[in-house]
């Protein structure tokens, strides 16, 4: 199931030495014919069932794109109840790091659960300890890291802010807009990737959002000067906010993904990182990273923040920790976290079963996803550039590592964004056997497992290619 660094690091050589547009073309051909695409029944007598018995008794506030109802799963490759086969580009949301069902993990939860489940974070055992050293080790600053230990991605952030606020003894803090950070208060509050998020609830004060920095659709003009879009966004901070709406020195903090997950996929221009650590340093601003999509490996370092040489002061993270077992994390530096005992807390953080399969899941990212990550990913993104050359519903390719968004647009000039097309495209892509999750305007996501192989990604992206032509020809 799971291959080697060398040999998968020799077949994305032997695959990418076809560069021209004839041996792209029959490269495609070839591949199409090795994997022959077909409409799969789905949702099947068996899920239909289980779709009704949900209906009937599970709150059905969760937005579910297509019904997908899972029996198991291997690899990056799941079954549904009624046999049918997907290719999984989405792990469980950017979860599965190491696939599903990694032998590795499910060992090491086995061998945890039949010791003890749990003893509550009142009291001290060692898988906590040996996962905050192992975090230790690979902390994105040079100052030693404390650990706090929660089992969600929303409850890292909240632990972030409420950091951020004792430490500095501030209240404010700035936000992104399309910004995804949980749904809990105080999250939410910073969650802007979609109004109905957020209608109906109330927010918590202190909060201001300024555009993200997607140089593909920005919303502020350049200023003279600006060397990339990066800096237009800080000096919109700098020079509109921090002087007309909130004073630099009552700031806690600025929350920020390093790549921005649920808002579309966005990768920041390269100065707009520095630039945030600058001004942060300058105004005694905390700079919080949340990395709960793009962290543990996912981009081909651990962290998406060390692509621009910046070190976070805290960083939020979950999501691919434990390969699917709930896990939050908050590393800040020593300095930082300040806080007494029982300034914070819960009961189930450092939950064994949970340190179990996260100690598991780092030693394989380091021995394998952190390279599978940056090789199958520089693989996939030169497939989608060749796809975008076929087809003009394709206006960008962007990411990093097996983080990748294809952004779908009406007009590749405009880059109008083409929502219906995307998430027809997620739709036929569940119909034909590939699991895929759309994300921002009008990105459809793709986030497999980091030990994914060669044959599975050939897989997917013919049907990815596939159900573009399908629904570019019936949307078109
Ligand atoms: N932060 C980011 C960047 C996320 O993508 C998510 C979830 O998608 C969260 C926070 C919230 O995590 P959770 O759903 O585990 O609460």
């Amino acid at each position: 199931m799971f291959i080697k660094g060398k040999q998968k690091l020799d077949s994305a050589k032997g695959l990418d030495r076809e560069s021209n547009g004839h041996a792209q073309a029959e490269l495609a051909g070839q591949q199409a014919a090795a994997f022959p695409v077909r409409r799969l029944v789905t949702p099947g007598p068996r899920a239909r069932a289980l779709l009704a018995r949900d209906a009937q008794v599970v709150s059905q506030a969760h937005g579910r794109p297509y019904p997908l109802v899972v029996a198991e799963g291997h690899g990056a490759q799941l079954t549904d109840v009624d046999g049918n086969r997907y290719i999984d580009f989405i792990a469980g949301i950017a979860v599965n790091a190491t696939g599903h069902a990694h032998p590795r993990v499910v060992a090491a939860v086995q061998q945890q659960a039949a010791r003890f489940l749990h003893v509550s974070a009142d009291f001290y055992h060692e898988p906590w300890v040996q996962l905050a050293e192992r975090l230790n080790s690979i902390r994105p600053f040079a100052e030693p890291a404390r650990s706090f230990m929660c089992n969600s991605g929303t409850e890292a952030v909240e632990a972030a802010l409420k950091l951020a606020r004792y430490h500095s003894k501030r209240e404010n803090f700035i936000g992104f807009l399309g910004g995804f950070h949980g749904r809990t208060a105080g999250a939410l509050s910073f969650t802007s990737s979609r109004t109905v998020q957020r209608r109906g609830y109330a927010m918590m004060p202190g909060v201001t959002h300024i555009p993200y920095p997607d140089a593909y659709r920005p919303v502020l003009a350049a200023q003279p000067g600006d060397v990339d879009y990066g800096e237009t966004v800080i000096n919109y901070l700098e020079q509109v906010i921090f002087t007309r709406q909130v004073a630099p020195d009552t700031v806690a903090g600025i929350l920020v993904e390093s790549i921005q997950g649920e808002g579309g996929y966005i990768v920041p221009p390269a100065s707009f990182f520095p630039r945030l650590r600058q001004l942060c340093d300058r105004h005694g601003i905390l700079l919080i990273c949340d990395e709960v999509q793009s962290g543990v490996g996912r981009t081909g370092k651990w962290w998406a923040i060390q692509h621009s040489g910046v070190e976070p002061d805290i960083v939020a993270c979950a999501k691919g920790i434990a390969s699917g077992v709930p896990l939050g994390v908050m590393l800040a530096r020593a300095s930082v976290s300040t806080w007494p005992p029982s300034a914070h807390g819960n009961t189930y953080g450092g939950n064994p079963l949970a340190c179990a399969a996260a100690l598991a899941t780092l030693e394989l990212v380091e021995e394998c996803g952190l390279q599978n990550a940056q090789d199958t990913g520089a693989y996939i993104m030169e497939r989608l550039r060749q796809m975008q050359t076929r087809h003009n519903c394709i206006g960008d390719v962007r990411g990093r590592g097996l983080m990748i968004g294809v952004d779908f647009v009406e007009d590749a000039r405009t880059h109008k964004p083409a929502a219906a097309l995307a998430e027809r495209v997620e739709q036929l892509a569940f119909e034909h056997g590939l699991l895929l999750l759309t994300c921002g305007a009008s990105t459809v996501r793709m986030a497999p497992p980091l030990l994914i192989t060669r044959p599975e990604v050939e897989e997917g992206l013919a049907i990815f290619e596939h159900v573009v032509g399908m629904a570019a020809g019936e949307l078109g």
